[in-house]
């Protein structure tokens, strides 16, 4: 053989093995949950303005045939007069062949309110959706924490799934969350105002923090959990991810990902390793895993500085 033959050769398999870590894992599986339902903002919206924006996040979900679950704050619904509007609009999710789970009453932290006022809420924050969802003959199943609030200590922890538990809920976990919140009050301001050049600037940062943030949990899942698991991405309902959610789960199938239900993804065996994260703030699941392991996470990318400026003027801090 000689030696350009085997130079030709090595060069071919060399093209054949995987270049990077992102097409290593080219079966890339992720649930997509949408929180704050019927919306952020949804108090001072009116119902048809929040059917208009859910029925656009539905289109992009089944654009993408991307199952999702999305949870519920049932305060959001009683505005006089558009109690049986709101709830119609909320009932698009169920209609469309999507899931609605529980995400308290009025978004009560477990970790700030205490046990007893977080488990009324629970409680409080169920006939609605409970009552939908047998129309549509499912029951009600998942539980999202509000801020990923966990519990401040073990022992109301362990109380608190216990609650859940025997309530029949299973916890929705979160492995993704690049705070899309955070740059959808600016998006809405920026729409408002009619500032293109913001709004423009607002979902470019969206669409790349994203694919940063997602970069960063693949490199903690094979460093913590020694794989990728499926993971699970928190998103809100929001005007901007009514505009650009197509956008995002391009970004993702990109990522080599395909759209799995929440049910799939919680199949997943890290899902059962060992958690004893406690904090006054809510962390994603990769985090629980690292710091019960004992390495907390580094080298997360930093949000985008101008969007975390506006958000804080917007608010008023
Ligand atoms: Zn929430």
């Amino acid at each position: 053989m000689s030696r350009h033959c085997l130079c030709m050769m090595l060069l071919v398999f060399s093209l054949r093995l995987p270049a990077s870590s992102t097409q290593a894992a080219a079966d890339r599986q992720v649930a997509i949950t949408i929180d704050d339902l019927p919306g952020i903002g949804a108090e001072s919206m009116t119902a048809a303005a929040l059917t208009e924006m859910t029925s656009k996040i539905l289109a992009a979900l089944r654009q993408d045939n991307a199952p999702a679950v999305g949870f519920v704050n049932e305060v959001k619904l009683y505005k006089r007069g558009e109690v049986d509007a709101r709830m119609q609009a909320l009932n698009l999710w169920l209609d469309s062949g999507f899931e609605l789970g529980n995400h308290t009453f009025k978004h009560t932290s477990l970790n700030r309110s205490g046990l007893e006022a977080w488990e009324d809420d629970v409680i409080q924050g169920e006939p609605v959706i409970r009552m939908l969802l047998a129309q549509h003959k499912m029951k009600l199943r998942y539980f999202r924490h509000p801020y990923l609030d966990t519990g401040a200590d073990l022992e109301t922890r362990r109380k608190a799934e216990a609650f859940l538990s025997r309530r029949g809920y299973l916890v929705a976990p979160v492995t993704v969350d690049a705070w899309d919140w955070n740059f959808a009050g600016v998006y809405e301001d920026a729409k408002k105002r009619g500032d293109n050049n913001l709004l423009e600037e607002v979902v470019r940062l969206f669409l790349s923090y994203h694919d940063a943030v997602f970069a960063y949990c693949e490199q903690l899942s094979r460093d913590v959990v020694g794989y990728e698991p499926r993971q699970v991405l928190l998103l809100h309902g929001s005007q901007l991810e009514a505009d650009h959610l197509r956008e995002l789960l391009q970004l993702i199938r990109k990522r080599g990902y395909r759209f799995i239900t929440l049910e799939q993804a919680l199949l997943d065996p890290a899902y059962s390793l060992p958690d004893t994260y406690v904090s006054i703030e809510g962390r994603g699941w990769l985090e629980h895993w690292a710091i019960t392991k004992g390495k907390p996470p580094q080298g997360a990318p930093e949000f985008p500085p101008q969007i975390a400026e506006r958000t804080k003027a917007l608010r008023g801090y």
